[in-house]
């Protein structure tokens, strides 16, 4: 649920975790860019489902499928909503900020409170979130509920999505009541150097959360429980403790309950860190797929990726309260007369932020998206390496594309601000092509892993 009391917790505190998360928009979610951690973009949306193309032949390389009319249709109007999506989350603030709207929300925030600091806060956190939820409503509606519905992707019940909403809103406000006292509270003592100490305050509390997402937030939402396959899963663990893995925990959740698309992700940190699978993603795969898709999950956590997601993430906030800080002042100087207060400090300046780091984030989206890309192009070679298994690599693609309305081959602005995953037909590719040991080349990463 794209909230916007939520905006600024999951702009500054949150984006660690959403941004590792691999969750639904719609499903509770905070607003995140994708989830690099899984192996298919969320965004790329479902497919058209019982039109597998059955492989031509057993072996030999794999022809990336031309994506289907109502996949490039699915593309197009993805392209346009997610600009009206971007400028929504601008012009909201906007109105919010010029019409003295916030100003009026911290006055009952403060009337309602008694004028208690932290109270006034905390009640402003939820305020705004209830106006932010309402506003965004009917746009969450059409790209969570009516628009998968229309694509065939979805067979979620409206009760589920409202449930899902509704206890994506409550996370978000308790969540947001429970942080927002800090920005606020370093704004007052520390003019200066606000920004510096809520990053650092920030990165603590993108680990917790990180920790915490996957055992109190996600089982709010889906059901969790140990793999039902038992064969396979004794097979990934097998894979897992090449990959040294050890104690590795493997989830199978109940997605089809949301979604018909295709996926699977790490998460968590130390004692709870995990792989996820869909339940959608092991109907529609065969285990030599699946496993292919596990090895990737497991390229992420022996490559290290998620700490290197959660330090980028915090380099990140860091950037944009420095943002904040060099150019709210002058914005709060020359409208202070619209905004209806006078200083950064005052909670009603919370759109402000939100709008400022909403900015930064678009500008450096390309950066951070280019780093995921990366990420995941290395969490592919990793697992062709440990399973040399190219062929089911390559269906495994295939079968993205297709139950996932993908385009293999997405344009060049889309693909910079769009995909945190390298296009499918680029995975297509080098899952076909990807094969050192066949030439007798040493591994890139055969160090981190047993042969069998
Ligand atoms: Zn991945």
């Amino acid at each position: 649920m794209r909230s916007r009391a939520i905006a600024f917790v999951a702009a500054t505190l949150l984006a660690g975790a959403a941004i590792l998360s691999a969750q639904e928009p719609g499903a509770g979610a905070p607003p995140a860019p994708a989830a690099p951690s899984a192996i298919a973009a969320p965004p790329a949306g479902p497919g058209p489902t019982g039109s597998l193309a059955p492989p031509a032949a057993e072996t030999g390389p794999v022809a990336v499928p031309e994506p289907s009319e109502k996949a490039l249709k699915y593309y197009r109007s993805g392209n346009t909503l997610w600009v009206v999506e971007t400028l929504w989350g601008f012009v909201i603030p906007l109105i919010i900020l010029f019409t003295g709207f916030s100003a009026r929300i911290r006055t009952l925030a403060v009337r309602l409170s008694g004028g208690r600091w932290f109270w006034t806060i905390a009640l402003f956190a939820v305020l705004y979130g209830l106006v932010g939820f309402a506003i965004d409503l009917p746009l969450s509606y059409c790209t969570g509920f009516a628009r998968p519905h229309a694509y065939g992707l979805s067979d979620q019940l409206p009760s589920k999505w409202w449930g899902d909403a509704f206890k994506g809103l409550g996370v978000g406000l308790v969540l947001s009541a429970l942080t927002l006292w800090i920005p606020y509270l370093l704004l007052k003592k520390s003019p200066k150097r606000w920004w510096l100490y809520t990053s650092i305050a920030a990165a603590p509390i993108v680990v917790l959360l990180m920790m915490v997402t996957p055992v109190f937030i996600e089982p709010l939402f889906n059901k969790f429980g140990p793999m039902k396959d038992k064969a396979l899963e004794q097979r990934i663990l097998a894979l897992a403790d090449r990959a040294g893995i050890s104690g590795g925990k493997v989830y199978e959740v109940e997605k089809s309950v949301d979604t018909k698309m295709v996926n699977a992700y790490v998460n968590g940190i130390g004692q709870t860190k995990r792989i996820v699978l869909w339940d959608t993603t092991l109907r529609k795969l065969k285990p030599q797929e699946t496993l292919f898709v596990m090895a990737h999950e497991m390229g992420h956590f022996v490559l290290g990726h998620v700490p290197q997601l959660v330090a980028v993430s915090c380099v990140l906030i860091l950037v944009g309260l420095l943002a904040v800080h060099l150019t709210a002042n002058g914005l709060i100087a020359r409208f202070r007369d619209r905004f209806g207060f006078e200083s950064l400090s005052d909670v009603a300046s919370l759109p402000l932020l939100s709008l400022i780091f909403g900015l930064v984030f678009l500008v450096v989206s390309p950066a951070f998206l280019a780093f995921s890309r990366h990420v995941e192009h290395e969490a592919d070679r990793f697992g062709l390496e440990i399973t040399k298994d190219n062929r089911n690599a390559a269906t495994a693609f295939v079968k993205l594309q297709q139950e996932n309305l993908g385009n293999p081959r997405p344009g060049p602005v889309n693909k910079l601000f769009r995909q945190s995953h390298p296009p499918l037909g680029e995975r297509i590719d080098f899952a076909n092509e990807y094969r050192p040991w066949a030439a007798g080349q040493p591994l890139t990463y055969g160090k981190l892993f047993r042969e069998k």
